[in-house]
């Protein structure tokens, strides 16, 4: 008997239909005897549909407020499958994130699992229930609703694996497993067998949304084995996530190519160039809470600095604001910003060991006239800022120009 924790995302519980095999899933599972909690989204479009009338009453919704909204998405969906289970004869009960008493921090909308306690979770497991948690949402010290972020309920699944010491976490969702990058960008795109905990997390971080990247994250933390697998094909074996790097030297260099959209550029120009500067103009941005992701700095000969960096597209205009109303203070000449951009990152341990792959990145960006806006480099990945009309040409070009469309020869 094995104790499993499976998560369920909006698509695979989009309708009554959905929730009905999703209940005979899990029954399989019973059957055989194992012990299942369930961690459920809500319904695909749910979340949007409430965020979208929240932005009708304030086009900046209060965060306190919009986590409670929200929050009631993934309520439907559990009390639903807690009664499709019931329909099949087996015992189950839902719980909300603040009755399983997932503790967060108070940062609402974005807000981290501190605590969890699993007394109830226990009881009701050793009495023979299958146990239906609300994903993406938690409760503060001061008991009020949190939510963990877009994509929230893959952290919750993974952290109540975690909490629980489950055997395994099995992730849900309308693809077969991880691809080499998303594949309704491009169809080639391959499933891989495993991955690496080391390349799902940069995968994750860099917008490859098939996992949020604050589960990776507890994963690897708490050293959970993480399956993703699909909830419309039957034992596809999924993609695992292991934390050993067992390849041989024949396996592919880079596995796979991840982008995100969300992405937004400010450049602050002509600051005099003097210690501190970064300081002074990311230390403000950190304070408004607001994440900052590739920096660069260029000195000109005329002793000024022109600083740019990326930020989350929604959080782009409060970022904007807030420079110009530091601009004085900076003795910055002016302040521009582009949202149309994307970033596209390949990952891969593989580059540890070998060179020459930047030049062949950006070779094959050349060819097809597709101008790098910035670049930054880690040991395992790289990263390029480019304009967003041409991301998917992009991502479709290097994905053939390193073959991640062949199965490597082992
Ligand atoms: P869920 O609602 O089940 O949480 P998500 O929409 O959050 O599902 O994540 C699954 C989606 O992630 C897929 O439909 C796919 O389009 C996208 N995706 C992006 N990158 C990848 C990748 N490398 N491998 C698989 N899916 C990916
Ligand atoms: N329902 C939430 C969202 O759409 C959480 C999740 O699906 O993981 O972001
Ligand atoms: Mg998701």
């Amino acid at each position: 008997m094995a104790l499993i924790v499976q998560k369920y995302g909006g698509t695979s519980v989009a309708s009554v239909e959905r929730i009905k095999q999703v209940a005979e899933r899990v029954a399989k599972f019973k059957m055989l005897g194992h012990q299942v909690v369930v961690v459920l989204s809500a319904m695909s479009g749910e979340t949007n549909r409430l965020i979208n009338l929240a932005k009708e009453i304030q086009t900046e919704p209060d965060p306190r407020e919009l986590d409670v909204l929200v929050s009631t998405g993934e309520q439907v969906t559990i009390a639903l499958l807690a009664m499709a289970l019931k329909d099949l004869g087996l015992r189950a009960r839902s719980y909300t994130g603040s009755q399983v008493r997932i503790i967060t921090d108070s940062a609402f909308t974005k807000a981290r699992i501190l605590d969890i306690d699993n007394q109830r979770l226990h009881d009701n497991l050793d009495a023979g229930c299958v146990v239906v948690v609300a994903g993406f949402q938690g409760v503060d010290e001061e008991g009020n609703i949190t939510t963990l972020g877009r994509g929230g309920s893959d952290t919750t699944g993974v952290a109540l694996a975690a909490a629980l010491h489950a055997d395994e976490c099995q992730i849900y969702t309308d693809v077969d497993g991880v691809y080499t990058t998303d594949p309704r960008i491009v169809p080639n795109a391959r499933r891989l067998d495993t991955i690496t905990f080391e390349e799902m997390l940069e995968m994750a971080s860099l917008g490859s949304k098939v996992l949020q990247i604050r589960s990776v994250e507890f994963a690897g933390k708490y050293k959970v084995k993480l399956r993703v697998l699909s909830s419309f094909e039957e034992d596809s074996g999924g993609t695992l996530i292991t934390f050993e790097d067992n390849r041989t030297m024949e396996q592919p260099i880079i596995s796979g190519i991840a982008f995100n959209r969300d992405e937004a550029k400010i450049t602050v120009l002509g600051v005099p160039d003097t210690p501190g500067v970064a300081y002074q103009i990311l230390g403000p941005v950190a304070d408004a809470n607001i994440d900052v992701d590739m920096i660069i700095q260029n000195t000109g000969a005329d002793h000024t600095t022109d600083f740019t960096f990326t930020v989350n597209r929604n959080e782009y205009a409060r970022a904007m604001d807030l420079l110009e109303t530091l601009k004085p203070k900076l003795g910055a000449r002016e302040i521009i910003g582009d949202k149309t951009i994307a970033k596209l990152s390949i990952v891969g341990v593989g580059m540890r060991s070998h060179v020459g792959i930047a030049s062949t990145m950006f070779k094959t960006l050349a060819k097809e006239n597709i101008n790098i806006r910035m670049i930054s480099t880690s040991e395992i990945k790289i990263s390029v800022v480019i304009d967003e009309k041409y991301l998917e040409l992009a991502v479709r070009v290097l994905h053939d120009a390193f073959e991640l469309d062949k199965q490597p020869v082992i």
